[in-house]
């Protein structure tokens, strides 16, 4: 059976997803609890699992509520190395575990840099991986507790992931990511073509989450702080891939 990925927006500028395979639900990250069960209600699904990315409010601060409205037994998955700083957890995961989603495997990736305890939850099966702030379409989160080389080297696990993979981020940034990705490589005609994209879509109202890995690949300065020409651009040619992402994250923070 098939998955279908359902994104579903919350607060202002998050997202929140159901993985659904046949009439069942895994819900990942629940910034508030009423248009997750409202999508439940309406595809008359069953939660079974939720699946929550890392610490911040605004990724977990709707699970009581949900917990209350969905009932029945639901597993509560995070990471094993936050649990200080997490809901309590039925299951607890860390790099490299796999465990069994709706009868499919979920391979886990520490993702560290936003966040120390930061994980991704790849779906092979789906093609899919919600990353949450980790990795984002054009964007990657701020670097709040992890150094530059560990969000690089984060960045880069999620890069190798096969290039048709969806990726599920957690919020709608991408029309200023798309701004300050111009920046770094303004004559990128894959870039243009995107952000041209970008601002159709949302001139429609449409998310532009999730995105296409290969599309990451082509167009996220993030992603591409190894590569000469982003390197060259920025007059870092002799320094390091990760010093370079450092220096396309610090020149974002500011922009
Ligand atoms: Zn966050
Ligand atoms: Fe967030």
């Amino acid at each position: 059976m098939a998955f279908e990925i359902v994104t579903v927006p919350c607060l202002s500028d998050n997202y929140a997803f159901l993985l659904v395979k046949g009439q069942r639900a895994a819900v990942v990250d629940i910034p508030e609890a009423a248009p997750i069960l409202a999508e439940v209600a309406k595809r008359e699904l069953t939660v079974t699992d939720i699946l929550i990315t890392h610490h911040h409010a605004d990724h977990i601060q709707g699970l009581a509520d949900l917990l209350a409205g969905v009932g029945g037994s639901v597993r509560v998955i995070g990471s094993s190395i936050d649990p200080h700083r997490l809901p309590d957890l039925d299951l607890s995961v860390g790099q490299g575990d796999s465990f069994n989603l709706l009868d499919s495997e979920v391979r886990v990736m520490d993702v560290s840099g936003h966040t120390i305890g930061h994980i991704a939850y790849y779906v092979p099966e789906a093609h899919a991986v919600f990353t949450a702030d980790s990795l984002m379409a054009l964007g990657c989160g701020r670097v709040f507790e992890g150094t530059m080389e560990h969000m690089w080297e984060s960045l880069t696990k999620l890069a190798a992931l096969p290039p048709d993979t969806i990726v599920c981020s957690g919020h709608e940034y991408t029309e200023t990511n798309a701004r300050f990705a111009l920046t770094i490589e303004p004559e990128n005609p894959e870039l243009q073509a995107r952000v041209q994209k970008i601002a159709d879509a949302r001139s429609r109202g449409e998310a532009t989450v999730p995105s296409l890995l290969s599309d990451e690949l082509a167009t996220n300065p993030f992603l591409r702080a190894g590569l000469a020409e982003v390197k060259s651009a920025l007059n870092m040619e002799h320094e390091s891939d990760a010093t370079v992402f450092g220096e396309i994250r610090r020149r974002k923070d500011s922009f």
